[in-house]
């Protein structure tokens, strides 16, 4: 059985129903749902003009392998479609592998753990709530560590709604 952690995130739309559809996706194809953390609200991250983030982690048990839940997270992004015509812009869904197990992949289609995870308060928030002592496999530093080196000074801030 492996788990894999996957960060949400939406800024388009009915962004708190898009996470909803996310996990309910995930169940349905990938696994059992966990673990999952509040939602935040994050503002924009490298486009200032746009909506704000809602943002949420989640951890799921599967027997599937890691190009696997990729392909998945891919057609459950493209079920609620996603706009990819600005980087970093509007997107109603991302769902990105933060981890899979303690495992370190690197391919043309994979990089985990997902790369600069560390430097975003967004990810690192959520995560210490339900994984502080979760070991990053390349780092090896725990969540709790990571977040207190994190000098990511984003406004991010639990979400009303999204308990
Ligand atoms: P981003 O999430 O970086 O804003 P996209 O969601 O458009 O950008 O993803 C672009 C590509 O990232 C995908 O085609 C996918 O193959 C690749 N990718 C590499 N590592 C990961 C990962 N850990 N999780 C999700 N996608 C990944
Ligand atoms: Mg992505």
């Amino acid at each position: 059985m492996n788990f894999v952690i996957f960060s949400l995130g939406s800024n388009m739309g009915n962004r708190l129903a898009y996470l909803n559809l996310a996990i309910k996706g995930l169940e349905n194809q990938l696994g059992d749902l966990l673990i999952k953390s509040n939602v935040f609200e994050t503002e924009a991250w490298g486009n200032k003009a746009q909506t704000s983030f809602l943002n949420q982690v989640v951890v799921f048990q599967t027997n599937k392998k890691p190009e696997a839940c990729l392909n998945i997270l891919q057609s459950i992004e493209k079920e609620q479609q996603r706009k990819r015509n600005e980087h970093w812009g509007p997107r109603t869904l991302d769902i990105d592998i933060l981890f899979f197990n303690q495992e370190i992949i690197n391919t043309h289609r994979l990089i985990i753990p997902h790369p600069f995870l560390e430097k975003r308060l967004f990810v690192l928030l959520p995560l210490s709530q339900i994984l502080a002592d979760f070991v990053h496999p390349k780092l090896q530093k725990n969540i709790l560590q990571l977040l207190q080196e994190c000098k990511d000074n984003t406004q991010v801030e639990k979400h009303i709604n999204g308990i």
